[in-house]
């Protein structure tokens, strides 16, 4: 009898680790929030509970596997029509797919580094290589190098605006001016996950680039701005062609009916929702501009989220937060991020920062 068992792709053993945000740690006596995952700290919106306790009184069924009714919505909402899109369970998903639809072994993707961190697993999951181009100062793309990176095996560049973790976002004349540059028959995926953040004074529109440039894809997500992370839905806007590739490439009946309705009432509820991005807003500038009083170099942070750059000392600094009841994200030897939260949350943090600075008496 053979000994051998079976074997994955030798692309497998090389998928770097996600590393998910540390759940709260329960203290004695202390509320311990969790700014570690980028989250929403406001509950559903109104009307989606209702929609969701709605849906699941049919989860005998399988879901819409076309998503008509979804598509349908966001087509009245973002005037694009409903076949240029193509859903998933996160726009993580949608990445997934695209990538297995667009690139092969040899075949190069082009992405910011540091920057989302499913990137490099999602290529090399696909077996494609990635293609790491070093952030600029302040933490921002360095469009020019990314240009300069593609080559004749380049299938995808991704430009991740707002930048997880730094923070700062691409402006929309410097993203057209990039895109121009990238051959017509590579696919540029602009992945906008925390575009209702934005503030910058020339904002980023991808589904408006779309239209201009049929190599280009808008990446979505209801993840961050509209609460709905657990249960996972996202979406690119492309062309025809793009969406169906990518649809084609997708796992069937993905997104739930659940996640499906919980969408739809969402968009309906579209005043509250700008009004608590508002409030997030609101809190990120105030915490930003403490902490510049403290003397922190923080990359604009155009997202819900800040970077602290706390290259050899992370972990001493994130056992420091988390001693004091906030979980955070460390990226080890180089920095941390941390997501703008419930106002006290948003209050430790600015403490922390401050005593840190004390102690190491900068
Ligand atoms: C959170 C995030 C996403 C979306 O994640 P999903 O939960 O899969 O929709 C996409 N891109 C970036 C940069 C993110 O931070």
């Amino acid at each position: 009898m053979s000994t051998s068992t079976p074997r994955p792709r030798d692309a497998v053993a090389t998928i770097p680790a996600y590393v998910p945000g540390k759940p709260p740690i329960a203290r004695a006596g202390q509320h311990v929030y969790k700014l570690s995952s980028n989250e929403n700290p406001y509950p559903p919106l109104p009307g989606v509970l209702e929609a969701v306790a709605g849906a699941a009184a049919t989860m005998n069924r399988y879901p819409d596997m076309g998503c008509s009714a979804l598509y349908a919505a966001l087509s009245e909402r973002l005037g694009v029509a409903p076949d240029q899109f193509a859903a998933g369970t996160g726009s993580v998903a949608v990445l997934y797919h695209l990538l297995q639809a667009y690139c092969g072994p040899g075949d190069e993707v082009v992405h910011a580094w540091r920057s989302f961190e499913a990137y490099p697993i999602a290529i090399t999951v696909a077996g494609a290589t990635a293609v790491p181009v070093p952030l600029a100062d302040g933490g921002r793309h360095d469009l020019e190098a990314m240009a300069a990176a593609v080559t004749d095996r380049t299938r995808v560049v991704i430009v991740c605006t707002p930048n997880n973790p730094t923070g700062p976002s691409v402006s929309a004349s410097d993203l057209a001016a990039f895109v121009a540059k990238v051959p017509p028959h590579v696919l540029v995926v602009v992945d906008e996950a925390y575009r209702e953040f934005v503030r910058e004074a020339d904002p980023v529109d991808g589904v408006a680039l779309v239209a201009g440039y049929p190599n280009v894809v808008a990446m979505r997500t209801f993840a961050k701005a509209y609460g709905l992370a657990g249960l996972r839905v996202g979406y690119l806007v492309g062309s025809p062609e793009i969406a169906a590739a990518v649809r084609a490439c997708s796992l069937p009946f993905g997104v739930s009916s659940i996640a499906q309705a919980a969408v739809i009432a969402s968009l309906g509820a579209e005043p509250e929702l700008l009004d608590r991005v508002e409030q997030i807003v609101s809190e990120r500038d105030r915490v930003v501009a403490s902490l510049r009083d403290q003397g922190w170099a923080v990359p604009d942070p155009q997202g819900n989220f800040l970077w602290f750059d706390t290259g050899a000392r992370t972990a001493q600094f994130t056992a420091s937060a988390e001693e004091a009841g906030i979980m955070v994200r460390p990226f080890a030897d180089e920095g941390i991020r941390v997501s703008i939260g419930e106002r006290e949350a948003n209050d430790r943090l600015v403490s922390v920062a401050a005593r840190w600075r004390a102690d190491s008496g900068q």
